[in-house]
């Protein structure tokens, strides 16, 4: 079914259907693996409109329509990691831009403005996005791109993404929304004002971990051109089977995300009821600081919780090596459930200066709830924490 014919329908119809038709010739109903790196012409430049397979493959092409539907855009690109989306939709930009991007964004994507782009000329200016009005006091006629994260990573701050993305257009800069942890299913920041929407396909949408990729989202068909010539010449895209794959998890997004949810809440009550954690930040829960703006801009808290233990790292350490059926480790938004420390796994790569103003201590772990039984994943914390 072609992606824009989809837009009445409902999300789970879409995740199943958009972008996906049976193949003409056999009738098979899933996408075929299209491993070719080169397609036949009948005549030089006379093709079926693929040619070489970096430019396009079928399969990338029902992907990227079924995430297109889903995140209720025109037009979807994917790429080979997160990072490689994010890294492909800086190179629009030129030496001497300026972006405002979030301080406490994904640890990856700091390290590669910080620690990569800034060498080609790029200035990057961290900041704390809750006060638009401070936002708007950082915008210089050089800056051209606003990153925006939520809710961010660890910490699970929410940012007002209309009240932002509507400063951005007004000053000509264009918004982006790393939509990771919500997935298309829980937040729509295109239909909030964002100019581009982008996601480690990898975490939540993927949902198997067993896939690394990423994917932009955009209904400005100037973007989307700059951002496809750049998908072809700088070449980072998924190959074959990885896009079959998530097309596959894409199938059950909706159902998954939903059991997510209702496991996170029932997590999330236990640890705020238990002796031995100090806080816990999960944008469900009213004790959240934007639990409102939360509400209002989600349709769902998904499945991330962050919570701080009583003491310090030994007391963390204890936990995260006690538990049996969250696993440690690095990545989130599986259907198993997995443990972390942030300060030493995740965002070793945040400086500790910056760490400490975050709120990163090392008394903070985070979880990514899965779709294992309550219960079990209760039952597997309460003896942990002991
Ligand atoms: C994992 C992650 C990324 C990076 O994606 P990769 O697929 O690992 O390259 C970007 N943003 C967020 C919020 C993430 O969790």
């Amino acid at each position: 079914m072609k992606s824009k014919d989809t837009g009445k329908l409902g999300f789970g119809t879409k995740a199943i259907h958009a972008g996906q038709s049976p193949e003409p010739r056999t009738g098979a109903v899933m996408v075929p693996i299209f491993q070719t790196s080169t397609f036949a012409q009948e005549s030089p430049g006379k093709h079926t409109g693929y040619e070489y397979a970096r430019t396009d493959n079928p399969t990338r092409t029902a992907y990227q329509e079924c995430v297109a539907s889903l995140e209720n855009g025109k037009y979807a690109l994917a790429f080979a990691s997160g990072l490689a989306t994010t890294d492909t939709l800086l190179h629009t930009l030129k030496s001497g831009d300026h972006v405002i991007c979030a301080d406490d964004v994904y640890g990856g994507t700091f390290r590669l403005f910080d620690k990569v782009l800034s060498r080609f000329n790029l200035e990057f200016t961290f900041m704390d996005l809750s006060d638009p009005h401070a936002v708007e006091k950082a915008i210089k006629p050089s800056t051209k791109m606003l990153w925006i994260e939520s809710p961010t990573n660890p910490t699970l701050k929410i940012f007002d993404i209309a009240a932002l993305t509507k400063l951005a257009r007004s000053k000509s800069v264009l918004s982006v929304v790393d939509n990771t942890f919500m997935s298309s299913y829980f937040q729509k920041p295109l239909d909030l004002g964002a100019d581009v929407v982008i996601h480690s396909i990898t975490k939540y949408m993927n949902g198997h971990s067993d896939v690394v990729g990423g994917v932009l989202i955009t209904n400005d068909t100037a973007i989307y051109e700059q951002a496809k010539f750049l998908q072809n010449a700088v070449g980072a895209i998924p190959a074959p089977m990885d896009c079959f794959l998530v097309m596959r998890g894409l199938k059950t997004l909706h159902v998954r995300m939903k059991q997510h949810q209702e496991n996170a809440i029932a997590v999330a009550q236990f640890l705020s009821k238990h002796p031995k954690i100090e806080k816990v930040l999960y944008p469900g829960l009213e004790s959240h600081p934007q639990h409102a703006l939360a509400k209002k801009q989600m349709s769902g808290y998904g499945g991330m919780i962050s919570f701080y233990v009583k003491g310090g790292l030994v007391e963390a350490r204890a936990v995260l090596e006690k538990v049996r059926i969250f696993t440690l480790a690095e990545s989130l938004g599986g259907v198993e459930s997995l443990i972390e420390h942030p300060a030493i796994m995740t965002h070793a790569s945040v400086p500790p200066e910056n760490r400490k103003k975050l709120g990163i201590s090392d008394n903070l772990i985070r979880i990514s709830v899965g779709i294992e039984d309550a219960s079990d994943l209760i039952a597997d914390l309460n003896q942990a924490i002991g």
